[in-house]
């Protein structure tokens, strides 16, 4: 046996030992291996491939050769569809349960085709001992099933090694390189497969188990070290993809790299292809317009929201992202759909500002943004009135027509008196049926005016019923600031107070003006 045979037998077998080692590790881990199972079966048909063809090498006779042979044609023909498979498996594609059929109808027909070739010679036209000076070299020609099953087996390559590229821009750059590793190992038999089938290689010598040998060592150290197959990597791809916040990864120049499936439901429109592109120019092909905030600093929140999805309210938080001797390596752009949030914020502040039932503001508004109007007409020594009115015989209302009529007619009082105020009034509900205004630039006499302008309204302006209309009146005390710093909101709102007692005790549905003199006018 010449030397070289000696070195290829020893190649060949340690690519039967590499694969034997790689099937039984993942064997041995198979639970924490998804999709285990094609690895297991592709390493055991490489295995038999591998030693088949190692003793075919170092057969004497042409029946020993034939032997093994058809050994190695168990294991050679199933690693094109387990391979495949596992490519399938690694990119979460899914096939049918037929179409996992199908591939391997064609290995089927070829181990027949090699174990009866001796009676229709269709796998190999000639298969017998050539002799040499001190050696003989097996002489093979290639029958039609053998270009059926070599083109076959390309087809299985291509289809893997064009998946795995198609893949490549998708990929995150951390996992680039278990594909890369996946894309080797694929690509090595096929091009040793084709300079066999060029003629390059050594005659009767099959360099693919050597690309065989090159792709299982980089199976293993892939799995190794880079855990490769195993499921953290896909744990953590899981756990990006099922977080409800979006994850936008940025580049130092800000070039997006990769997004989760929580930003993909935000924005539907965006899409893979436009990996590598800048946030601007990503932002205004899906939104319409650029990304609001040019400079986002470590930790910042700020709120977004995009035009063809104006009812939805986002939190943007940007978080930098570092390698570890601390360089910038890009950032990470979180978005939060704070909607809900944000409309109970809404509603909160509404009910904290705003009486439910009329809308007006409330109590507390009032005081708070009395005191400033009032300090501000002093400051700026202009005339400040206040009105305060409440509904006569309101009890009544409620005896008679019940509660949520009373209600209705509250709710009318006020839409009446609104639509005769001016904006710069404040107007709010005091009590239960008394209200209150607060008239900045007013003095006392055109305070009256416009209590008068309201009173009337109310008068005339029934509300309209199935029960029948009903007539509400109010009776009104009008106050103006003194300017002194003593008179504050509280003696200022007092003073109007007694001169609505003044209204109804003079017989209600009238207006009174509350005078330093401390006597009364009324109208
Ligand atoms: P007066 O002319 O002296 O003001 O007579 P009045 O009947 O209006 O007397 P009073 O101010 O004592 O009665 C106010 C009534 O208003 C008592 C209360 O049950 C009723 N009220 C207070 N808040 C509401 C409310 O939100 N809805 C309804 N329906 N009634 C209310
Ligand atoms: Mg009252
Ligand atoms: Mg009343």
């Amino acid at each position: 046996m010449d030397s070289q045979l000696t070195i290829y037998i020893t190649l060949v077998s340690l690519t039967g030992i590499f694969n034997l080692f790689l099937s039984v590790y993942v064997f041995l881990r198979r639970n924490e291996i998804p999709g285990s199972l094609s690895f297991i079966l592709y390493t055991l048909a490489l295995t038999i491939y591998s030693f088949g063809y190692a003793f075919e090498l170092a057969s004497d006779t042409i029946w020993e050769v034939k032997l093994w042979n058809l050994i190695e044609y168990i294991g050679m023909p199933l690693s094109v569809p387990l391979g495949l498979m596992i490519i399938l498996n690694y990119l979460k594609i899914k096939i049918s349960r037929a179409a996992t059929v199908a591939l391997f109808v064609v290995p089927l027909i070829t181990w027949l085709m090699v174990a009866t070739n001796d009676y229709h010679n269709l796998f190999y036209k000639v298969f017998t001992f050539q002799e040499g000076m001190n050696s003989h070299t097996l002489k093979i020609e290639a029958g039609e099933w053998y270009i059926v099953f070599s083109i076959y087996t390309f087809c299985c390559w291509l289809a893997a090694v064009s998946l795995l590229f198609s893949r490549w821009k998708q990929t995150r750059k951390s996992y680039r390189l278990q594909l890369f590793t996946l894309i080797c190992g694929q690509l090595m038999p096929m091009i040793t497969g084709l300079l066999y089938l060029l003629g390059v290689t050594p005659t009767g010598i099959d360099p693919v188990p050597m690309g065989m040998c090159f792709s299982s060592g980089l199976f293993i150290w892939a799995i190794l070290s880079t855990k490769m197959l195993t499921v953290v990597p896909i744990a953590k791809e899981t756990i990006f993809d099922s977080m409800g916040e979006g994850v936008l990864v940025l580049d130092p120049a800000k070039r997006l790299i990769d997004y989760n499936q929580s930003v993909g439901q935000m924005i539907p429109s965006l899409n893979p292809s436009m990996i590598g592109r800048t946030l601007d120019q990503v932002w205004t092909e899906v939104t319409g317009e650029p990304f609001p905030f040019y400079h986002l600093p470590d930790g910042s929140v700020e709120e977004l929201s995009w035009l063809s999805n104006s009812k939805q309210f986002y939190q943007v938080r940007s978080s930098t992202l570092r390698h570890r001797n601390g360089e910038q390596a890009g950032s990470l752009l979180m978005l939060i759909n704070v909607t809900e949030l944000k409309r109970l914020q809404n509603e909160l502040e509404h009910q904290a500002f705003y009486d439910g039932l009329t809308h007006i503001f409330n109590r507390t508004q009032f005081i708070q943004r009395s005191r400033e109007m009032l300090a501000a007409s002093r400051m700026e020594k202009h005339p400040f009135t206040v009105v305060l009115f409440d509904i006569d015989l309101f009890k009544r209302v409620n005896d008679h027509l019940g509660h949520e009529t009373g209600d209705r007619v509250l709710v009318h009082v006020v839409n009446t008196c609104r639509k005769l105020l001016s904006k710069e009034t404040l107007f709010a509900r005091y009590g239960g049926e008394e209200f209150v205004l607060s008239l900045p630039y007013t003095s006392l006499q055109e305070g009256k005016v416009i209590a008068d302008r309201l009173r009337i309204a109310m008068e005339d302006e029934p509300l309209l019923t199935d029960k029948g209309a009903i007539v509400v009146t109010a009776s009104f005390g009008v106050a103006e600031a003194s300017g002194r710093l003593d008179d504050t909101l509280d003696t200022l709102l007092r003073k109007a107070d007694e001169a609505l007692y003044t209204s109804k005790r003079s017989g209600r549905n009238r207006v009174s003006l509350y005078s330093s003199t401390l006597e009364y006018s009324h109208s």
